[in-house]
């Protein structure tokens, strides 16, 4: 493809992506596809010669977009959002465009300063403390962009766990256990599995009625496993759990773990974006103990998927753990030290030119445009929770957390499992679920754990009229199922 033609061709491609933008509304939210559906359409080769664009770009419409879920819907409530929009998508055009590789910084000095200066920047816009920036006293800590939560709690446990073992002279990683609540996401096991540690080695702290982390039981559990031989080495606090948007309690947490020279990973995958507005950082009192953070900006922050923000306090506790040079790589900025090389801040040694996508998100919104864009999320969530806590039909089932919140029908489990499929069904909105301790939105429910549907408000394309119809839906077919006797 010369430049001129993917001049002419990219133009076409924009076009269609902004058409799809203006069209997205109309779509159902959900797709209707049925197993082996997609694969069916595609012929059994690839083709021998080259295809026109007039086929391909036709194939996007007839293959494509019917068989997706349109997360940029604005009916979309389920699950997080997953933010996209226009400077995050030029963004990650560009990167593409460029093809650059930012495993050193000798490969590209552009791809790693900006992300440094974008991550110190997105420090102080979150009110982290100065001990997170790159150019903190020491020259030890800083971010780098991953691509997900899970990413980020992976790197953060190995780096843990090999910190564990150098302190006690150990070599047998099974000896390490880690922390966090029974809320916390899947990751966490998921992460500890992969590292050595073992699922059986992850301690699922109790809950209280906010679903928040007891710290009681952390410090209980944490020194039963130290007199038993094992060897604590990493806690996890979920600021914004995935069920309910729960908050661990960061302070005694920190507390307990510096007390035990032990690993403290923040994840704050969803809740992590509105701490660009000043007003809600008190669920982060106390990070100053933290040794490592991480929000998704992919999630809430009007920056497309992949784009997961990590801080660590050391970053000699990751370079221990992952850095290896072979003499390939050798260079001379890297050989004086004088640079930061970030393949030995991760697990991958490629790596894509992330930073350009939140770059151009931050000077397009600025940083008032972010908090502006959050704080509407936020009324539309208070305005639906007035609504929902006002009908006695149903019953709001947990605090509500930012833009998320947890509700289920007071008939029971049955009756809200038929009303989520039924709204769904609609085409018009599309909400997923969750099963927890329902101890209601002031801690006085009975904590049976029920069936509850979730709604999360954060769609780039969302607005108050959406909002409005998306609960005519809700309230219509509750109708329908309780004149059913579901
Ligand atoms: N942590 C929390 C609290 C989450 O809600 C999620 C996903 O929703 C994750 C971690 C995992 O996110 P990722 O897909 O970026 O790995």
């Amino acid at each position: 493809m010369t430049p001129d033609e993917f001049r002419r061709v990219g133009h076409r491609v924009i076009d269609w992506l902004a058409s799809y933008m203006e069209r997205v509304e109309s779509m159902p939210v959900r797709p209707s596809t049925e197993p082996g559906e997609v694969a069916a359409m595609l012929p059994d080769a690839p083709p021998e010669s080259s295809e026109g664009w007039d086929a391909i770009l036709a194939d996007l419409d007839r293959i494509v977009v019917p068989n997706l879920m349109h997360w940029q819907h604005p009916g979309f409530l389920g699950y997080f959002p997953c933010n996209a929009s226009g400077p995050a998508i030029l963004g990650d055009l560009v990167s593409t465009g460029l093809g650059v590789q930012g495993m050193l910084w000798s490969t590209s000095p552009a791809c790693t300063e900006i992300e440094t200066v974008v991550l110190d920047w997105f420090a102080d816009a979150i009110g982290l403390p100065s001990v997170f920036r790159s150019d903190a006293e020491g020259g030890e800590s800083g971010g780098v962009i991953l691509g997900t939560a899970s990413e980020a709690a992976l790197t953060a446990m190995i780096a843990a766990r090999d910190a564990t073992m150098h302190a006690h002279g150990a070599t047998d990683p099974s000896r390490c256990t880690v922390y966090t609540s029974e809320q916390a996401h899947s990751s966490i096991m998921k992460a500890a599995g992969l590292c050595g540690i073992g699922r059986a080695n992850v301690r699922t702290i109790p809950t209280g009625r906010s679903l928040a982390l007891d710290p009681g039981a952390l410090r209980e559990v944490i020194q039963k496993d130290a007199a038993s031989g094992m060897l604590p080495s990493y806690a996890c606090a979920t600021i914004g759990t995935t069920s309910t948007g729960a908050i661990d309690p960061l302070r005694a947490m920190g507390e307990i773990t510096r007390a035990h020279d032990m690993w403290l990973h923040v994840d704050a995958a969803y809740a992590g974006s509105a701490l660009v507005c000043p007003e809600h950082r008190e669920m982060i009192e106390g990070v100053e103990l933290a040794d490592s953070f991480n929000f998704n900006p992919h999630k809430w922050l009007l920056t497309s998927f992949d784009c997961s923000l990590f801080w660590i306090r050391r970053r000699s506790d990751l370079l221990s753990a992952m850095a290896i040079l072979p003499e390939y790589l050798r260079n001379a900025a890297t050989d004086a030290g004088s640079v930061i090389d970030y393949r030995d801040w991760h697990i991958p040694l490629g790596r894509r030119f992330r930073a350009l996508k939140l770059w151009f998100v931050l000077r397009h919104y600025g940083l008032a445009g972010l908090r502006a864009f959050i704080r509407e999320h936020v009324r539309l969530a208070e305005l639906l929770e007035g609504w929902i806590a006002s009908d006695d039909r149903f019953v709001l089932c947990a605090p509500r957390c930012l833009s998320l919140l947890c509700f289920r029908l007071a008939a029971g489990d049955d009756a809200t499992r038929t009303l989520m499929e039924r709204v769904n069904a609609s085409g018009e909105v599309f909400l997923t679920h969750t099963r927890v301790p329902d101890w209601g939105p002031t801690g006085e429910g009975d904590g049976a754990e029920r069936y509850v549907i979730r709604v999360a408000i954060g769609a780039t394309t969302v607005r108050e009229d959406h909002i409005r119809r998306a609960w005519a839906i809700v309230s219509r077919e509750a109708d329908g199922v309780l004149g059913a006797g579901v």
